[in-house]
């Protein structure tokens, strides 16, 4: 049988990592089988809808690498591929459902179940609907459609016996039917709610592993009970673990931090006497600040190192490997190395794998990528971006580094005279003086401002000084910098600069020695 998986997101307007990665597994998964990978928008929440944020899916997978087989934009045999343009295809399912007892009309009013859930609250119970409008005789219930009364369609869920289903995952997952709730599956709008529309698209999409984050775990008997009513076999169900974090939580309410307390349940203070925010484990969340896929691409990480790093947050491939493209990827990923425990996102190593990512490119690759970032504080018309480019390629861990990296460029910091003196290279503030008093001349009489010229003619004067190198270099690259720590050294700067600015920031840097 071909293996048909699907990625199902909801419009939210971002990516969020635990979901790509989801969309990653699916992928490679369909990949990896030579089945097809689908695409389905799953908006049924209106209210939830943010504009253009179905773009930001596609533009998502795009920059992933991740293209579906069918979708709402390439289309396929099972469309329409988006929930809300599949609207008239699930009612006849869910009168099916009332026709055969495993659903039913229900006409509660808001207040009524407001009241009722304030009800259960009060007691300390989670709410369950109370089978109220199960009991209507069938004309009620034609008397009240006929009068247009708003309806929604419950799922009746047997008051006992147990639900349960298979997951790769994690195993057979059972419940006690009376710990359900009769949910909606069809809402008042007369759209399907998530818990049935899934059930129906998954069926008729023909999806033979549905794999998703285990958020969905504890709701799965009841889709299992509703594939069981409608006489199709469920299909293979991998919840996947959920991608967690250490870091601050907020109240989504209050947007309070939640604070660190000692045992006395006193708040912790820090060196200045401010109270300390508590580091917890919890789920990534965009809402508590995490970055999703667009805010790592547009801090600059490369996609390649996210997907790779992404893939390995839950999945474990067979040996020690870490490094893979996605292609390599589709010739072995497999369910047996998902995993059963929480993975956890590190920002440290999620840069490091970027930092892996941009010593592999090409300079030409590199440069593409860096002259935007460059281009923040330099003026490409004054400045070799390529030979730059060499020079940050190794150092450079994120992209939105580079304009802090190289600003001294385009306008020397003020910086104290302290940073002459360097032990290593035994410099000293006289020695430094002497060192850029002697290098002016040297400089000045340079014709042909390359780099081997200027390194060639400074290490030629350097013996006459009766200096040692570093003590001429040092404050030469200080004096022109204006910091300690360069891509590259003073050559390499003072060819950057060009002649007349070199001039410029050592005459500047003499006046104040
Ligand atoms: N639309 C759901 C979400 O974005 C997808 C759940 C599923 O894959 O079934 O969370």
């Amino acid at each position: 049988m071909e293996v048909r998986t699907r990625f199902a997101p909801s419009p939210t307007g971002y990516m969020h990592l635990g979901n790509l990665r989801t969309a990653l597994y699916t992928y490679l998964y369909a990949r990896r089988t030579g089945g097809k990978f689908i695409l389905r928008i799953e908006d049924t929440d209106q209210k939830r809808e943010v504009k253009d944020a179905v773009s930001v899916i596609y533009n998502s997978l795009k920059i992933a690498g991740l293209s579906h087989d069918e979708g709402p934009d390439v289309g396929g045999p099972c469309g329409p591929y988006v929930q809300s343009e599949r609207k008239d295809t699930y009612l006849p399912y869910a009168k099916q459902l009332v026709e055969s007892g495993h659903a039913y009309y229900c006409f509660c009013t808001k207040e009524r179940l407001e009241e009722a859930r304030a009800e259960a609250e009060k007691k300390g119970e989670t709410f369950k609907y109370d089978k109220h409008c199960l009991h209507l005789s069938k004309e009620e219930v034609q008397a009240k459609l006929d009068a247009g009364e708003p309806y929604v369609i419950r799922q009746n869920i047997p008051t006992e016996g147990k639900a349960g289903f298979d997951d790769v995952i994690y195993g057979h997952v059972e419940v006690d039917c009376d710990t359900l709730d009769d949910n909606v599956l069809i809402k008042a709008d007369g759209l399907p709610t998530y818990n049935f529309a899934n059930v129906i698209d998954d069926h008729l999409m023909g999806i033979t592993h549905v794999m998703r984050g285990n958020e969905y775990l504890s709701s799965a008997p009841k889709y299992n009970l509703l594939y069981e009513a409608l006489g199709w076999t469920p299909p293979t169900y991998v919840h996947l673990t959920p991608v967690m974090v250490e870091g601050t939580s907020k109240n989504k309410k209050t947007g309070e931090y939640l604070m660190e307390t000692d045992e006395n349940g006193n708040p912790v203070l820090d060196e200045n006497g401010n109270p300390v925010k508590a580091i917890v484990k919890r789920k990534m969340s965009k809402s508590q600040g995490d970055p999703s896929f667009e805010d790592l691409l547009s801090e600059g990480y490369l996609s390649e190192a996210i997907v790779n790093y992404l893939v390995l947050l839950g999945w474990s491939p067979r040996g020690e490997r870490e490094f893979y493209s996605l292609k390599e990827l589709e010739e072995v990923f497999d369910l047996e190395g998902l995993s059963k425990s929480p993975s956890f996102f590190s920002g440290e190593k999620m840069r490091w794998f970027n930092a892996e990512y941009i010593r592999k490119l090409s300079p030409e690759q590199y440069l593409t990528h860096a002259t935007p970032w460059l281009e923040k504080v330099l003026d490409p018309a004054k400045f070799d971006f390529k030979r730059l480019g060499e020079l940050l390629q190794n150092r450079t861990e994120v992209f939105s580094q580079l304009p802090d990296m190289v600003r001294f460029l385009a306008e020397i910091p003020e910086f104290s005279n302290d940073l002459y003196v360097n032990k290593k290279q035994k410099s000293t503030l006289e020695s430094a003086k002497a060192a850029l008093t002697a290098l002016k001349p040297v400089l000045e009489g340079i014709g042909d401002w390359s780099e081997e010229s200027i390194h060639d003619t400074v290490m030629a004067a350097i013996p006459a000084t009766g200096m040692k190198n570093g003590q001429v270099l040092w404050p030469m690259r200080i004096a022109i910098s204006g910091q300690m720590s360069t891509p590259g050294g003073a050559f390499e700067i003072a060819y950057l600069l060009g002649k007349d600015e070199t001039m410029k920031r050592l005459d500047a840097a003499l006046a104040r020695l």
